[in-house]
């Protein structure tokens, strides 16, 4: 195996092969084009959604994203939080798990 982590010793660390790692130059001067600023969103993430295409791991990064439900911000996986959100949704249709919707979730809190 070329990489392992010290507590997962029988799991490549896919992190280690993420295009992202390369691109550290980006996040100079306070940007970070995965994670950019309310109201920049489309403008900087297409920077980060470039980079995603072409990364090895784009799979795995975009499951790891919907199994810790990073549905909310930044790119992951190439997807934006809206195209997570779908897919997560789906996902959750396919297995049977029915989703909350804006409105039963607001009126629950109220
Ligand atoms: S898909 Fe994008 S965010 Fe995920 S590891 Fe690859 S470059 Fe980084």
């Amino acid at each position: 195996m070329k990489y392992q982590l010290a507590t997962h010793s029988d799991t490549i660390d896919w992190r280690q092969e993420a295009e992202c790692r390369k691109h550290y130059d980006l996040l100079r001067g306070g940007g970070d084009p995965w994670f950019p600023p309310p109201g920049k969103s489309t403008e900087v993430n297409d920077k980060a959604l470039k980079i995603c295409f072409s990364c090895p791991v784009q799979q795995q990064c975009l499951e790891y994203a919907l199994e810790k439900k990073e549905l909310k911000a930044g790119i992951f996986g190439g997807k934006t939080p809206t195209e997570r959100q779908y897919i997560f949704k789906k996902q959750q249709q396919a297995k049977g798990i029915k989703t909350k919707t804006r409105k039963k979730r607001k009126a629950k809190t109220s």
